[in-house]
């Protein structure tokens, strides 16, 4: 049976571009650099001057200012972690040293990926306090209400570029302006975002932000963490001092380079993918909640830029996620309930529960998430499918 893949936000199949780029280093002996890029030697340097290409090439790819300000990590929930934990201790001493109030309160959404969420335990651990900044009923966290959310005492605000579930865009300039305004740092986990809306990160004029290359086409276990030149960052890892002594281990170089090369596949496809999907988005949300008992989990108005273009969320009354994901899988189609991490989990999602939709009714929510190879026709079959299941 062929299968249709409608769960792109929880990973994607690799691009060829990323494959080619990392075929090389991966045949065995195969002529690219197989080295330590910290090594001294010609073949560590080879494998030197690959990864720095590739920091070249990620750092056009995001509109950074300068590739140093690009770290590679072991994909996204550590970009995260090291962006939490790491800001939040240097923004604390900072303040420290200053000799004015102690900065020792992080703001972020209840939205937040667990990969930010999660980390609330070690940072009341470490001495901080947690606040959460309200949202709308859409997931859109307002300019004043992040205002509202903030006082002398706040260190660091992290809040999602894209939300993984629903598709909300969030204001992320004007967020990273008024979390400055009041004196704190400003983290933005823009995994999904990218490849789907532009994501500038020095217009944006965020202090960090967080990228994943298993979401557009390249590897897993690889991410970036950009950190604005200048911005002060406790490293999580201590060890030989790599990526500018913030992120100690060797690099993975094969999939740095994979991740590069999906990156920038993903930005010059970006319009062309943007623009197909969102009309499919339309038409799925249309002839999903046009049956009885089908509601949208964010009401997304047509063409609206509002919300990521390849991504819907409905709730189905009185039918439980992993019910109606096992009978599309059967069906031949692969979709989710929510994010793929709590797949497993009954509970519905703590970001359906953040939106104030009612606990049996986020339980059945169905997440459809395209990807570059999804044609209309795969929709039309999926709507096909949709109908199937529910009778
Ligand atoms: N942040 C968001 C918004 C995500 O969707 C994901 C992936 O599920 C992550 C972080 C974690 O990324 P990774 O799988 O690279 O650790």
């Amino acid at each position: 049976m062929e299968r249709v893949y409608l769960d792109n936000a929880a990973t994607t199949p690799l691009c060829d571009a990323a494959a080619h780029a990392m075929e090389a280093f991966l045949r065995p002996g195969c002529e690219a650099p197989f080295g330590n890029a910290n090594s001294l030697h010609s073949i560590g340097r080879d494998a030197f001057m690959a990864l720095e290409d590739a920091r070249m090439r990620v750092c056009r790819a995001l509109q950074a200012q300068r590739p140093d300000e690009i770290i590679f990590t072991s994909g996204a929930t550590e970009a995260d972690n090291a962006a939490l934990i790491g800001l939040s201790l240097a923004g604390r001493e900072k303040s420290r040293r200053n000799g004015g109030r102690e900065r020792a309160t992080v703001v972020m959404s209840r939205i937040e990926h667990d990969a930010v969420l999660h980390t609330e335990r070690m940072l009341r651990e470490l001495g901080f306090s947690v606040r959460f900044v309200r949202n709308s009923a859409s997931g859109r966290i307002s300019p004043d209400a992040l205002r509202e959310a903030l006082d002398e005492t706040v260190v660091l605000v992290s809040i999602m570029a894209a939300n993984n579930e629903v598709g909300t865009v969030e204001p992320i300039e004007e967020l990273a302006r008024v979390a400055h305004a009041g004196g704190a740092l400003f983290h933005t986990d823009a995994v999904q975002a990218l490849g789907k809306i532009d994501v500038p990160v020095r217009a944006w004029g965020v202090d960090a932000a967080s990228f994943s290359a298993h979401k557009v086409g390249g590897p897993k276990g690889v991410g970036v963490l950009y950190l604005r030149a200048g911005t002060p960052l406790s490293p999580l890892m201590a060890g030989g001092g790599q990526e500018r002594g913030m992120r100690s281990g060797t690099q993975n170089v094969a999939g740095i380079v994979g991740c590069a090369a999906a990156f920038e596949h993903a930005v010059s496809e970006q319009r062309a993918f943007a623009a197909r999907t969102r009309a499919l988005r339309d038409e799925l949300y249309a002839s999903l909640c046009a049956r009885r008992g089908v509601v949208p989990s964010v009401s997304v108005p047509r063409g609206s830029e509002d919300f990521l273009p390849h991504m819907v969320n409905v709730c189905v009354r009185g039918v439980e996620s992993q019910t109606m994901i096992l009978q599309f899988d059967l069906k031949g189609f692969c979709v989710s309930g929510g994010s793929a991490c709590s797949s497993n989990s009954l509970d519905p999602s703590h970001v359906l529960s953040a939106l104030g939709i009612e606990r049996n009714l986020a339980q059945g929510s169905l997440r459809i998430s395209m990807g570059q190879d999804t044609t209309p026709n795969d929709i039309e079959a999926f709507i096909r499918a949709f109908a199937e299941v529910l009778a």
